[in-house]
C-alpha cells in the first residue's frame, strides 16, 4: 500500500473538547506523531448525556463525538478540533466478557475532512451489581479494580431512579438526590452504602465502576491508545491529493473456512480510504489472517 507521509499539522493548535482530564492521554502522542499542539475547553460533555444515565445519550459514539469536537471548535474559534466518545456493555460476540469501546474524531474545517478511529477493548471493568450487605461487595471491588479505579453508588430502587429516568425520557435533566460518583475510599464507601440502603426501596444499594476518564486509569489508557492510532492515521497521506486521514474506513466480509472454504460473516479484506478524494484501494487483512477455524464456520460446524 502507496501513502506519504503528511506533516500538515506539525506546529498547529487544534482544540479538544473534555470535562474528564483527558488532556494528557491525548495530548502528548499527538504532540509526538504529529508536532500538533493541543488546547483544551472547559465545556461540561456531561450535558450530551452520562455513562448513569441521568442525561440519556442520543445517537452513535461516532456522532457523539463529532458533535463534541464541533462544539469545542466553534467555543475556542479553531479549524481543528479533536474529542473522544466511551462506549462500554456486554462485548459484542462474547457477551459474559464486558468491553469498553473508544471512538475519537479528528476535524479539519480547512480541508473540510473528518477522520475516526475506534478501539475495543476486553481490560474494560465496566461492571454493575446489586447487594444488601456490605461484606458481599468485596469480590465485586476486586474485579472493578477498587480503590485504583472510582465506583458509583446509589439506591437499587427508590424514587430518584424513577425520577431520573423520566426526565432523561422528557429530555429535561433533574439534579439526581441520592447517587455518590467518584468514591476512591473505603471510608466514603461504606459512607454511601449504608445511606443508600437506608433509602432503597427494595433494601439493595446499587455499585458501579465509575467509567469516567480521570477515574479510570484502564479507560485512560485506552484512550492514549487510540489516540497514537489517530496520530498515526493522520500522520498517512492520500498517494492521489496528500489530504492527511488516509486510513481503514470498511471492510469486505466473507473470510472463508479453513477446510470447505465457505464465506463467514467476519472480514475478509480491508478497504482503505482518503477522507477527501475518492482514491480507495481494498487489501487482505493486516493481521495476516486468511481463513475461519472450522469450529466457527457455519457449513462444518452448524
Ligand atoms: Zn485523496
Ligand atoms: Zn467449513
Amino acid at each position: 500500500m502507496e501513502f506519504k507521509k503528511s506533516t500538515v499539522y506539525k506546529g498547529s493548535l487544534a482544540v479538544l473538547t473534555t470535562k474528564h482530564q483527558k488532556f494528557k492521554a491525548i495530548a502528548t502522542p499527538m504532540r509526538a506523531g504529529l508536532g500538533l499542539n493541543l488546547l483544551t475547553v472547559n465545556f461540561d460533555t456531561d450535558t450530551l448525556g452520562t455513562f448513569t444515565g441521568e442525561v440519556e445519550r442520543k445517537g452513535s459514539a461516532r456522532e457523539n463525538a463529532l458533535k463534541k469536537a464541533r462544539i469545542g471548535m466553534a467555543m475556542a474559534g479553531k479549524k481543528l478540533g479533536i474529542a473522544s466518545e466511551g462506549s462500554f456493555g456486554p462485548h459484542p460476540l462474547v457477551p459474559f466478557l464486558s468491553a469498553g469501546e473508544e471512538t475519537m474524531a479528528f476535524i479539519d474545517d480547512k480541508l473540510k475532512i473528518e477522520v475516526v478511529e475506534q478501539m475495543l477493548s476486553l481490560k474494560s471493568n465496566f461492571a454493575h451489581c446489586s447487594v444488601q450487605r456490605f461484606e458481599e461487595l468485596s469480590d465485586f471491588l476486586k474485579r472493578v479494580k477498587f480503590p485504583s479505579h472510582a465506583v458509583i453508588v446509589r439506591p437499587n430502587f427508590n424514587r430518584t431512579n424513577w425520577v431520573s429516568n423520566l426526565s432523561s425520557k422528557l429530555g429535561i435533566s433533574i439534579p439526581p438526590q441520592q447517587i455518590f460518583k467518584g468514591i476512591t475510599n473505603q471510608e466514603e464507601l461504606q459512607e454511601a452504602f449504608e445511606h443508600c440502603r437506608t433509602i432503597s426501596e427494595d433494601g439493595l444499594v446499587l455499585i458501579q465502576s465509575d467509567m469516567r476518564a480521570h477515574l479510570n486509569p484502564t479507560r485512560l489508557r485506552l484512550i492514549r491508545q487510540l489516540a497514537i492510532k489517530l496520530a498515526r492515521r493522520l500522520a498517512h497521506g492520500c498517494s492521489v491529493c496528500g489530504c492527511p486521514g488516509w486510513g481503514v474506513t470498511g471492510v469486505v466480509s466473507g473470510l472463508p473456512c479453513r477446510d470447505c472454504r465457505f464465506p463467514s460473516d467476519l472480514p475478509k479484506l480491508e478497504v482503505f480510504a482518503c477522507p477527501s478524494c475518492t482514491h480507495q484501494e481494498t487489501l487482505p487483512r493486516r493481521d495476516g489472517v486468511l481463513n475461519v477455524d472450522p469450529m466457527n464456520c457455519e457449513m462444518c460446524n452448524p
